[in-house]
């Protein structure tokens, strides 16, 4: 697992939000709501709305980079992770309203929308948004016969396949799954486990981050 690095409250105006580094990945989530629908057309009365956004910033890869936003990839990352947290979020609590959790790429060196859903589950925690557990993900995968955890661009592009997991922890629960080009069936379980055991470990890590927030918060209401 390369190094994990996470800072919450890293947009001032947003109602949470927060920064997530694996190794040279890194990114910035900012979570707005819950707030009033905008298009009326899509409020509902029983739970409410999880939009997502994933976009690269134009510097987050060298020249390899062609859109930064609209094109297909971004598009099925932006649901892929709307999916994953509206999995965890409890929006039947939040009836007629909205929640919007905007996701950029800083600095791209493979595993984006992993930590993507690490900084948006961060951001969702900073703003109070109830929440079935700690959604966390991670890739897995498989190169010269080795499963490999937590793949770089460099991994990725290898050409090996790669798989990514979105695991709930404390219910014990995949609720994402993607694999990228085939996988032997004898294979698949063990650089899935290895996969759960990397997201497993974010949930350590991300649980002591927000920990440390509270204790900071507490510190500076005083007593
Ligand atoms: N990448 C890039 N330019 C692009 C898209 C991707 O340089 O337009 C790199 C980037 O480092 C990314 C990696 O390719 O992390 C792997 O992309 P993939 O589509 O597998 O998604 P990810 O692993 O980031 O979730």
């Amino acid at each position: 697992m390369r190094q994990l690095r996470a800072e919450i409250g890293a947009v001032a105006r947003a109602d949470g939000s927060a920064v997530f580094e694996m190794g040279n990945t890194k990114v910035i989530a900012a979570v707005y709501g819950p707030r009033e629908v905008q298009n009326k057309s899509q409020l509902s009365n029983d739970q409410a709305l999880v939009r997502c956004e994933y976009t690269m910033a134009n510097f987050s890869t060298g020249d390899r980079k062609r859109k930064p936003k609209g094109d297909r990839r971004s598009t099925e990352i932006s649901l892929v992770i709307r999916q994953t947290m509206e999995a965890c979020i409890l929006t039947n609590l939040m009836p007629r309203s909205q929640i919007d959790i905007y996701v950029q790429v800083l600095q791209a060196d493979g595993g984006t929308r992993s930590a993507c859903i690490n900084a948006a589950t961060l951001a969702l925690a900073d703003a109070g948004i109830p929440m079935r557990d700690l959604v966390t993900s991670c890739s897995a995968g498989y190169l010269n016969s080795t499963p490999l955890l937590d793949l770089n661009y460099l991994e990725d592009s290898a050409g090996g396949p790669d798989v990514t997991v979105g695991f709930l922890p404390k219910l014990d629960k995949v609720t994402l799954l993607q694999m990228d080009a085939k996988l032997p069936v004898d294979i698949v379980e063990n650089v899935m486990q290895l996969a759960i055991e990397g997201c497993k470990a974010i949930a350590t890590y991300i649980r002591e981050v927000l920990l440390e927030n509270t204790k900071q918060l507490e510190y500076r209401r005083g007593p």
